[in-house]
């Protein structure tokens, strides 16, 4: 075929590829690498929600469905939020999307203008500043800190507020940090975005991976008039291929996102939202959820305590998620080139800091979303290289 220079939309060139993607590609050239940088559970899907939506399919869900998605599905995630957090919402607070990629863009869609502000922690999730761009919005960073376990400071982010700031965004558990967010925390900022009517996105798809005495508060329990929630059955019910998820917002809002998801997505897989309930209704998925919730407390538990013991890496135990955020400030390296380095020596591949932001500068992403064994030789491979340095 003949090679035409083709145009393409300043929008769509503003998109950074993920740093993540590129590390992969590289690392897919070395053999015998083991990769701790994958953001997704190695869990299958538990059994009976698989059935679910086979037997949908044999049931005949194979047609479009209401936009916002099917009333079962709505109602089946209001009884949720009042079952596990005593929260109460209804129906029309509730729209099914793509995963909470799609939640998340359709918040920046539907709130910002072009030149509003939103306050992006750093680190943070790489697609928040691309949602951003793509609504024309000006990003202020709001710097998270090793001392303060990763924890915005809310003086910090009445400081960053100006008569354009439109929105901040949250995310605990957090990725890249592992971090939970105490209930003082979460309520601080709840009465900032209150006082200053602001809203607040909180991405909280990591809710159920809690470890030590860590809790979870969505936000909608603090500020619902103000929180835009995006959550997602991807990590919980290792369901990442499936894209489902949902945001729980004031209904105007939610009527907005349907506009917009009508003629993007129009409508989540019909099979995927029913085995969707199941995944909600049935005791059987939770007990799933708690055994991979064990699974990673022990993959975690060895992680921190092998990385400890390491020369040059000092790092906290996270307690939530399934990453772990260690300092390697000391080892002298750049976040980036010490994981080339990494891959090199130790053919293992860990996500630099700097992904998430230029506060992600001396730390690196460890994924414990991977085998004990295959960890255990990751950290003996890992220390082997340091020992050499
Ligand atoms: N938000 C965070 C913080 C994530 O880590 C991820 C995936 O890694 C997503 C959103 C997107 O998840 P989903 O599969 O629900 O679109």
């Amino acid at each position: 075929m003949r090679q035409k220079k083709h145009f393409i939309a300043e929008r769509a060139l503003l998109i950074r590829r993920s740093k993540i993607r590129e590390l992969f590609e590289r690392a897919s050239k070395i053999e015998g690498v083991i990769s701790l940088g994958i953001g997704e559970p190695d869990f299958d899907t538990p059994r009976n929600i698989k059935e679910a939506a086979k037997r949908a399919l044999d049931e005949g869900w194979t047609h479009y469905t209401p936009n916002a998605g099917i009333q079962e599905l709505r109602e089946a995630i209001v009884e949720y939020y009042s079952n596990f957090y005593n929260v109460d919402i209804e129906v029309d607070n509730v729209i099914i999307t793509a995963g909470a990629y799609e939640g998340t863009y359709l918040a920046f869609e539907t709130l910002l203008e072009r030149g509003d502000e939103v306050i992006i922690p750093d680190p943070a999730f790489v697609s928040y500043a691309e949602d951003a761009k793509l609504a024309e919005a000006n990003i202020v960073r709001l710097p998270l800190r090793e001392e303060n376990e990763f924890m915005p400071d809310p003086d910090e982010i009445v400081e960053l507020i100006t008569k354009r700031t439109r929105m901040i965004v949250i995310n605990y558990p957090n990725n890249p940090t592992g971090a939970v967010l105490e209930k003082d925390v979460a309520k601080a900022i709840a009465d900032i975005a209150k006082d200053y009517n602001i809203y607040i996105l909180s991405d909280e798809p990591y809710e159920h991976f809690l470890y030590d005495d860590a809790k979870h508060y969505p936000m909608i329990k603090f500020a619902p008039e103000n929180t835009i929630l995006a959550n997602s059955f991807s990590k919980t019910f290792a369901m990442t291929g499936w894209r489902l998820g949902f945001v729980v917002a004031p209904s105007e809002i939610i009527k907005a996102m349907i506009k917009l998801h009508a003629y993007v997505i129009g409508n989540v897989a019909s099979f995927v939202q029913v085995a969707g309930v199941e995944a909600l209704r049935s005791q059987e998925s939770w007990k799933a959820v708690e055994n991979m919730r064990k699974e990673y407390n022990e993959r975690r538990k060895i992680v921190v305590k092998r990385l400890q013991k390491m020369p040059g890496i000092s790092v906290r135990e996270p307690k939530g998620a399934f990453y772990v955020f260690p300092n390697i400030k000391e080892i002298g390296m750049s976040s980036e080139r010490f994981s080339e380095w990494l891959l090199e020596n130790a053919r293992v591949v860990v996500i630099p800091g700097t992904a998430f932001g230029e506060r992600g500068e001396g730390y690196v992403r460890i994924s414990y979303a991977t085998s004990k064994e295959k960890l255990v030789e990751a950290m003996d491979r890992i220390e082997e290289a340091l020992n050499k340095l």
